[in-house]
């Protein structure tokens, strides 16, 4: 397996997840210079580095419209959509003694999957923190979401559910995060979230960067990034809300690839031709077969009592 290199473990902790003192660095990759900190006590996986990361929201209006347009092209046709059907389900089941539920959703983007609970009879709220966005959610959807950090926002309102698609593993005050969240929630109420999980297939990719020196690093650069520097499993994610009060923590790997295959492959560096071919191929396997389960999805509850 993966040796640690210094600075030496105890200097190293605690791990943001679970508060061990057991986590350990790993050889930094010869191409980014990122290295990944694991937890040996509850598996998480995070950038080592991410402290030095320049946020660039400089120009939200203008960056978020022309990323958005090149993430819909890559996107798997109604992956995300059948994801979030789905989880409406599961959270109006959650929910079958609170009538007229409301649901917060956090970092809403375009308000599509608000529109989509409006649907399933939710009263729907988000927050985002692109004005481009937000001024998408409205003239699309007509949803109207809150411009801010969810810590800076004055929300007085109690919601029967919170939700959250791949904004923890990009934040960088998870505590902070998850212990808004708790806030938000009403007693008995229930928080959903996505967030992406470390695989047994990213072990070996870690193994591999370490046993070649830093030199053979593709898909741990590509996984453990800036966009998603931190990969949780059963066991971080379990610890971490149980931290922070919630109770009946389900956290469940899941094979969904927002991304069309092909899209993904060519994201790890493979050709556009090979990218192709394997990809059509991964999409099949996805449908009918095992593919590495690589997002979490985590549904826990506010103690009624609390
Ligand atoms: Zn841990």
């Amino acid at each position: 397996m993966t040796a640690p290199l210094a600075p030496p473990l105890t200097l190293l902790g605690p791990c943001s997840a679970c508060g061990s003192d057991h986590v350990v660095q790993h050889r930094a990759s010869r191409k980014t210079g990122r290295s990944v900190l694991s937890c040996r006590a509850c598996g998480l996986h995070a950038w080592a580095e991410r402290s030095t990361y320049a946020h660039d929201l400089e120009d939200p209006h203008g960056a978020l419209t022309f990323d958005y347009d090149g993430y819909v092209n890559g996107k798997r046709e109604g992956a995300a959509q059948l994801a979030w059907h789905q989880t409406l389900g599961l959270l109006a089941e959650e929910l079958s003694g609170h009538p007229d539920p409301s649901l917060f959703d956090v970092g809403a983007g375009d308000g599509e999957f608000l529109a989509l609970a409006r649907d399933h009879g939710f009263r729907v709220s988000g927050n985002e923190l692109h004005a481009g966005a937000i001024d998408l959610a409205r003239t699309r959807y007509g949803v109207d979401l809150v411009l801010g950090e969810l810590g800076d926002l004055d929300l007085s309102e109690e919601y029967d559910a919170v939700t959250m698609w791949c904004v923890l593993a990009h934040v960088e005050e998870v505590d902070e995060l998850i212990h808004d969240c708790f806030r938000l929630l009403r007693p008995g109420g229930v928080l959903y979230l996505q967030t992406p999980r470390w695989t047994t297939a990213d072990g070996l990719a870690l193994s591999a960067l370490s046993a070649t020196g830093g030199r053979v690093t593709r898909i741990v650069d590509r996984r453990v990034a800036e966009h998603h520097w931190q990969l949780h499993t059963r066991r971080s994610m379990q610890a971490l809300l149980r931290r922070h009060g919630f109770t009946d923590v389900r956290a469940v790997p899941k094979a969904r690839y927002s991304l069309k295959s092909s899209s993904y492959l060519r994201s790890l560096g493979m050709p556009a031709g090979l990218a192709g071919a394997t990809g059509r191929a991964m999409d099949t396997a996805i449908k009918h077969g095992p593919v590495p389960r690589i997002v979490l999805d985590v549904f826990a509850r506010k103690p009624a009592d609390s």
